[in-house]
């Protein structure tokens, strides 16, 4: 029988389950963020999650090590991204090079590699080794799960987790609150700003927001434990001719990773492997999504078969888990007042109205408003950048800065009865500061100031 390629659905109307001045999609690094920040800053806030936990690819897709903020000397990053570090870092279950460790940023040392390197926290954009040291930190998952409930908690956010996000509510040419499918049915939540911080950009392509169709590699990332990671360690640095053959036929069989596949993690003996990369799967697309996991599976589970028949300390090792998220790196990315570019990063180009910072870059305010539609603020890895710019600017950490200068914005367009797009940006600034986070508003050395900047 012949099955119709459309099916029509009865129109309803939708209970309204809440409503608050600012309603954030999307409880990642950037959504907390900017839930924490508006709420601090006197507005009533809702955040809506999907799953039943906080933390998005930072505790759910297990990408366990928060870098990109670190330039030079400073740290670059501040803020609402230090909170969650000293808060797990309190418990033990964050792990950072302490300032006596750190190499300076233009040299590494053999020593310092050897204690830190297999921690992750390295600055891998020299084109020197070893790399230098850097300021970056290695966490447990469940310790940011743990982290964020206790942000958003204390600042009395309206979470409600389970929530997916379906559509936007627009009127009049502005954002006024968002749908969402639960188990109790379509929900509808009101609000004078939403943040999306889908990091796919849902709510700003539902709500007709001008974006553009990006890719990157995709990662079914896992753990594994059992590991005598200071027998690995021994064989790596006392061995290394061995170690490099070792290393070469295991990255055979991944086909795809950076310089090391396993990491420390703050639990002994276990490890997480941030690979392999695939390519060619689109992470909007169920058919592809679900394919990854097959083909990733599959490429690890041979990997973990060689490291216990071959690597020294991985004998007993196992798989903990993979990680419950898809490595999803790139999909939209909004087209936004300001388009970064990839020179833009690379060159360090300062802007007049940053309001956040990676580890050497600026991202202006403009990056954050999309065109067209009023109400609406973006933060994290989809905000308005080239496809190359965003490949080199969408760390944990900068995406949460994108989410604590949103969260700003939104209170202050609220307490001024002004569109957000309206919002005086040093004012943004201005409270960045007041909250211990650094807006960018004053270029670093090594920045390049231009006619905008
Ligand atoms: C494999 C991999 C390795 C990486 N390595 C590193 C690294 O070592 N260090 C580093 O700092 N960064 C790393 N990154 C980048 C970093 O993890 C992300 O760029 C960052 O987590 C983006 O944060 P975000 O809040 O913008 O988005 P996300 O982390 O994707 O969070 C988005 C949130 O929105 C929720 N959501 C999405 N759609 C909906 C919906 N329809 N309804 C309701 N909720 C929704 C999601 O469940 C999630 O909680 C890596 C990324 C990947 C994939």
């Amino acid at each position: 029988m012949d099955s119709p390629a459309f099916v029509r659905r009865p129109s309803a109307n939708l209970p309204v389950v809440c409503e608050s001045d600012v309603v954030v999609v999307g409880g990642g690094p950037a959504g907390i963020s900017a839930a924490v920040s508006a709420a601090r800053n006197g507005a009533s806030v809702t955040l809506l999650e999907r799953y039943p936990y906080l933390g998005g690819l930072a505790s759910g897709g297990m990408v366990l090590v928060l870098d990109d903020m670190h330039n030079d000397t400073e740290i670059s990053v501040l803020g609402l991204a230090m909170e969650i570090i000293d808060r797990m870092h309190a418990k033990g279950l964050c792990v950072y090079p302490p300032e006596e460790d750190r190499d300076p940023a233009i040299r590494g040392t053999q020593a310092s590699w050897e204690k830190w390197s297999r921690w992750g926290v390295y600055d891998f954009h020299t084109h020197y080794k070893p790399h230098p040291v850097i300021f970056a930190a290695a966490f447990d998952p469940d310790g940011f799960k743990q982290a964020s409930l206790d942000m958003v908690g204390e600042a009395g956010v309206n979470l409600r987790l389970h929530s997916w996000f379906q559509s936007a509510i627009v009127e009049d040419g502005a954002v006024a609150g968002v749908i969402v499918e639960t188990k109790d049915g379509t929900q509808a939540v009101r609000s004078g700003v939403v943040i999306d911080a889908t990091g796919d950009l849902d709510v700003a392509a539902s709500a007709g927001a001008p974006f553009a169709k990006g890719s990157f590699i995709v990662t079914t990332v896992s753990r594994i434990g059992g590991v005598d990671t200071d027998a690995a360690e021994r064989f790596q640095f006392g061995h290394p001719k061995e170690y490099l053959a070792l290393e070469r036929r295991a990255k055979k069989i991944i086909r795809g990773c950076w310089d090391y596949w396993w990491l420390k993690t703050p639990l002994p003996g276990v490890v997480w492997c941030n690979c392999p990369h695939m390519t060619g799967f689109d992470g909007l697309k169920v058919e592809d999504l679900t394919a990854a996991e097959f083909e990733g599976r599959r490429r690890m589970q041979n990997l973990l078969e060689f490291a216990r028949a071959n690597v020294p300390g991985f004998e007993k090792a196992y798989f903990v888990d993979f990680a419950p998220q898809t490595g999803v790196r790139q999909t939209r990315l909004l087209d936004g007042e300001y388009i970064v570019t990839k020179p833009d990063v690379m060159e360090r180009v300062h802007f007049a109205d940053s309001v956040c910072r990676g580890r050497d870059y600026y991202t202006p305010y403009r990056a954050l408003l999309p065109r067209e539609v009023d109400q609406l603020l973006v933060a994290g890895r989809h905000y308005s950048a080239t496809p190359q710019a965003q490949k080199l600017s969408r760390e944990i950490p900068p995406c949460m800065a994108m989410g604590e200068a949103t969260g700003i914005a939104a209170a202050l367009a609220l307490q001024a009865g002004i569109k957000v797009r309206d919002v005086d940006v040093k004012a943004i600034q201005r409270q960045m500061r007041a909250q211990g986070a650094d807006p960018g508003d004053v270029p670093a050395d090594n920045a390049f100031v231009g006619e905008d900047g």
